[in-house]
């Protein structure tokens, strides 16, 4: 079980869980009003986020949803408060309402190529044999952007899309220099091969970059990442994109330059990321 991280007197998080694809959960608390980040893949999941806040004597009194993907809204009816989400966001709630969850369903959209076995495995994992999913409407529908006042701490929520899901959300705290990214800065995983597009992440680095953080949360990294990690990790993407562009998605050349560049033998992460670039080369 993971344990709520508290980084500020405003700043919780309780850490993601690789094995059933739980993503990290954020409580943002002003004033007036705490602010939750996402709902957790389940009402375990949501639950247990709760009762760790609860610990620290802290309550969410509405929630905002990065995006749509199934391990960031399964938990929303167990948070059992208002919710924020973009209207695109909001479109595919009303989707997933109207699908089953059970093994037979849920195997045959795998067939079908609308649902990916990435998800359908961690989907079954996490449930269990409780694949009774209930998904409330969200409460507050916005466009672009929507700013909260929470008592001497602001919330500033942009729609900014990006290849891994077109309506994600980044989230940023200017009091607390905290940008939390969602999944965002991922590939796009619901199609043939996983992969980015340099247009796109272009746009969204370029968003990004008009934020000023100190710390930077991506829902799945095991833990929030510094500016400087995340500036290297900017890079990374940003290089990829401009070397697959440079030399047409071949990978080898891409590869070299990349290594002479940043002047060290490639990681199996640099790798991956390449990877996604070529995958997405058209
Ligand atoms: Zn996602």
């Amino acid at each position: 079980m993971q344990t709520l991280e508290k980084l500020s007197d405003r700043l919780f998080y309780l850490p993601p869980f690789q094995k059933t694809d739980r993503p990290i959960l954020a409580a943002i608390v002003g004033d007036n009003q705490t602010l939750l980040i996402d709902a957790g893949n389940s009402s375990n999941h949501a639950k247990h986020f709760k009762e760790q806040l609860a610990s620290y004597h802290v309550t969410g009194d509405i929630l905002a949803l990065t995006h749509w993907h199934w391990d960031h809204v399964f938990g929303l009816r167990e948070m059992d408060m208002p919710s924020i989400a973009n209207i695109m966001t909001y479109d595919k709630l009303k989707e997933l309402q109207e699908l089953s969850w059970e093994d037979k369903e849920l195997d045959k959209r795998v067939e079908a190529g609308i649902e990916i076995s990435f998800c359908a495995d961690a989907i079954k994992l996490e449930l269990g044999s409780m694949r009774e999913v209930i998904i409330p409407d969200p409460t507050i529908i916005f466009e672009k952007r929507i700013k909260l006042n929470i008592g001497g701490v602001t919330c500033i929520i942009e729609h900014v899309g990006g290849d891994h899901s077109p309506d994600s959300n980044l989230i940023y705290i200017p009091e607390e220099k905290t940008l939390f990214l969602g999944d965002c800065l991922y590939a796009n995983m619901y199609a043939e091969k996983w992969h980015y597009t340099i247009e796109k992440m272009y746009n969204l680095l370029g968003k990004i970059k008009d934020y000023d953080a100190e710390i930077y949360f991506l829902s799945h990294h095991p833990a929030p990442l510094t500016k400087d990690e995340f500036a290297s990790f900017a890079s990374l993407l940003q290089t990829s994109a401009e070397l697959t562009n440079k030399h047409k998605g071949k990978i080898e050349a891409i590869t070299e330059e990349m290594s002479s560049r940043f002047g060290r033998n490639l990681t199996e992460e640099d790798l991956e990321i390449i990877t996604y670039f070529v995958n997405g080369y058209a």
